[in-house]
This record gives structure tokens, C-alpha cells and sequence, in this order.
């Protein structure tokens, strides 16, 4: 077996100066990357703790009770998220995920989705607001996450074996209960559900077809995610990836599947309807077929810092600029003027690229700049 490097040096220091350019960049939500490429959807992590230890996010080996997690004070309150959250809708962002870590270990973050439920796109429409989670506290906080005006969620769950399961998340929580959440979350209203399965080849691929039957029929999409090398920490191996083609074709083997066509510009997933009409599944290939031509996401670190791409290894900084003397227009010339920079298509790069051998720049975590 391969032997795991572990890097020690800390990059979420590594950061760039966001500047207010000299000529403005208006907020007119027309912005385009350089390689033409609108802003339409922005991921806000909440915080960079989560509860479980996931071997290919926030290995144990790593994020141990040593871990130097954020400090309170480095945190973007949700005044601050709110503002920046502002900009980005002005230059035509439209959905909001939070994520993180794990978002809803966020105190009162059912706060900071009320704020965000009030802002209004460039057409007067209310944002698309969703958030990403484990599940683990979705029983105990589904329904303040509705009233708070959340309409939808996506449950991350690796299997329904709880042996696999729990050894996946690796601080031995059953299936059960994230189950549990999934139902707290659908009585509350929280609809369209999608399941999130990260699919390793050799750990958790057997699963695919006990979840594919668990949620076909229910309305709930399951989406098979490929194992990413995202961060530098969880010892990635092009080995372990199962491509998506080959999940679609083990489901279609028993249950037949027919494509469908995307539905939104810039959707991650390809879909795919079961023959019998009894709902659809996704795949996220950003290993094997990468779709950084349609990528429209920005992404919000917990402490402010805005990635352009889910595998960068710099962020620019946002937060000296809220806490600076700047005015919201110079904060969103300041992203207008980042994105119009933007060159990032990591994944279409990767076979080309050199190994992450942890001397170079070093991606950052997920669990920092948000999954
Ligand atoms: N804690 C939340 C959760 O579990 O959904 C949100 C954050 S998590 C980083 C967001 C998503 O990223 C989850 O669906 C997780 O399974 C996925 N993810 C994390 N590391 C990954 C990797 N190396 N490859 C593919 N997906 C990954």
C-alpha cells in the first residue's frame, strides 16, 4: 500500500490581498470569468468543525483534539456573511448553500438563514437557500431550520450498512439516525431532498444498490458522488475512485436507467430517470468527466476568504475588507474584479498536473472552504 503523507504546514495562512480595483467593477450581474463563465452560485461555509471523521475529508489521523481549529474571533458573524452574501447576489448569484465542517453545528444558524431568506436577486426573487449536512442534529433542528426560511436540504450518507457506515464517518454513528433526520427533515417541509453518496471502489462501493433501492420511489434524489483529492490530507488514490460510469451501469444492470437532460446551468450532477417512472438518481464525476466549463460557484471560508475553486490552494481575502473601512460598493467591485480574473479548471488539469507531493502549494481542506 501507498505510504500516507501527512502534511503539517497550515495553509489556510496562505492568502491574497482583495483589492478594490481602480476602476470599479458595477454590480450589474453580468460578470463573467475569463473564460466567460457567470457567478450564479455561492457556497458559504459556517464553520470548520464538524462531528464526524470522515477518512477522505477530516481524516482522525489529522483533525485530532490537537487540531488547531478556527478561532471565535477569526469567524465571519452572520452580519458579515449577510453583507458579503449581499454583493455576490448583486453580481447575480442566485443559490446559497451553507456548508462547512458541519453547518448545523453553527449556533443559531436557523439566525443566519433568516438574514439570508430577506435578500432578493437583481428579478426580485427570493434566493434558492440550501445547506449541506451529515444529518446528525437534523431530528433536533428540521423544523427551525424551515421556519427560519431554509426550503431544501442535502443529507451526505456513505451506506446503509451501519458497520460501513460507521466506519466511513469513524466516530461510530448508525445509520439510523441520519435516516431519522432525513424523515424530521421531509415532515418539515424541507423538499426537494437529494442524498449525497461519496463512493469509494474497495470500501463503501457495494452499497451503491442497497441505497439506489432504499430511495428509489420515495422522491428522494441519491446522488453518487466520485472520491475527490480534494485538501492534502486524506491519502487520495486515483485506485479508490469508482467512475460514475460504472455506478450508472451496476444500477442500470438491475434497474434500468434513461438519461435525462440538465435541468439548471452550471448543475454538478448528470441525471438519470429509472425506466419504470419511479424517480432518478445523480452522478458527480469531477474526476472523471470534469465540468469546469459550466462551474459558476464561488466559494466563502469561514473566516471570509473567497476561492474560486473547490481545489485552490489561495483564497482572497474579504474579511480585511468587511472589517476595513470599505463600502459595499467597493467590496463588490473588489469580487467583481477577482472573478473577471478568474482562470481556474482544476479539474480538467488534473491528469496533466504534478502529484501534490505536499512541497508545493497545498489545496485546501473541504472542511475549511466549505464542501
Ligand atoms: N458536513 C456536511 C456533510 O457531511 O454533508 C457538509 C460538508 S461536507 C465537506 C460536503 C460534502 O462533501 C459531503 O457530501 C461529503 O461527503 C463530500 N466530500 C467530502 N470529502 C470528499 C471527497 N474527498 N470526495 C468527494 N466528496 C467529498
Amino acid at each position: 500500500m501507498a505510504e500516507r503523507v501527512i502534511p503539517l504546514v497550515d495553509e489556510r495562512s496562505s492568502v491574497l490581498a482583495a483589492h478594490v480595483p481602480v476602476q470599479p467593477v458595477a454590480a450589474s450581474g453580468t460578470l463573467r470569468d475569463t473564460l466567460r463563465r457567470p457567478l450564479r452560485d455561492l457556497r458559504i461555509s459556517v464553520t470548520d468543525r464538524c462531528n464526524f471523521r470522515c477518512s477522505y475529508c477530516m481524516p482522525k489521523e489529522v483533525f485530532d483534539k490537537n487540531y488547531p481549529y478556527l478561532p471565535h474571533a477569526s469567524l465571519l458573524s452572520f452580519e458579515e456573511i449577510t453583507r458579503l452574501a449581499r454583493q455576490f447576489v448583486a453580481h447575480g448569484v442566485q443559490k446559497v448553500r451553507l456548508t462547512g465542517g458541519e453547518p448545523l453545528l453553527r449556533k443559531n444558524i436557523e439566525i443566519l438563514i433568516g438574514q439570508l431568506a430577506q435578500l432578493r436577486t437583481a428579478q426580485g426573487q427570493p434566493l434558492d437557500i440550501t445547506l449541506t449536512t451529515n444529518g446528525s442534529l437534523l431530528a433536533r433542528k428540521a423544523r427551525a431550520l424551515t421556519d427560519a426560511g431554509l426550503q431544501r436540504v442535502t443529507v451526505s450518507l456513505d451506506g446503509l450498512d451501519d458497520a460501513v457506515f460507521r466506519g466511513m464517518n469513524d466516530v461510530d454513528f448508525p445509520v439510523a439516525d441520519v435516516l431519522r433526520g432525513i424523515d424530521a427533515a421531509r415532515d418539515a417541509g424541507l423538499w426537494p431532498i437529494k442524498v449525497n453518496m461519496v463512493v469509494k471502489r474497495g470500501t463503501n462501493d457495494h452499497e451503491i444498490l442497497p441505497m439506489a433501492r432504499h430511495f428509489k420511489g420515495t422522491g428522494i434524489v441519491l446522488r453518487f458522488i466520485e472520491y475527490m483529492d480534494v485538501g492534502a490530507t486524506n491519502g487520495w488514490r486515483m485506485d479508490e475512485v469508482l467512475p460514475s460510469a460504472d455506478v450508472v451501469q451496476r444500477i442500470s444492470a438491475q434497474l434500468p436507467l434513461v438519461p435525462l437532460a440538465h435541468t439548471a446551468p452550471g448543475e454538478t450532477a448528470q441525471r438519470w430517470a429509472y425506466a419504470d417512472g419511479s424517480g432518478e438518481i445523480g452522478v458527480i464525476s469531477s474526476v472523471t468527466q470534469a465540468f469546469c466549463g459550466s462551474c459558476n460557484r464561488a466559494r466563502l471560508s469561514t473566516e471570509g476568504q473567497l476561492y474560486l475553486c473547490l481545489f485552490a490552494s489561495q483564497g482572497h481575502d474579504l474579511r480585511s475588507l468587511l472589517r476595513g473601512n470599505a463600502s459595499d460598493a467597493d467590496i463588490a467591485s473588489a469580487i467583481g474584479h477577482i472573478w473577471q480574473g478568474r482562470t481556474d479548471r482544476y479539474s480538467e488539469l488534473r491528469s496533466t498536473l504534478a502529484p501534490d507531493t505536499g512541497d508545493g502549494k497545498r489545496r485546501v481542506e473541504m472542511s475549511y472552504i466549505g464542501g
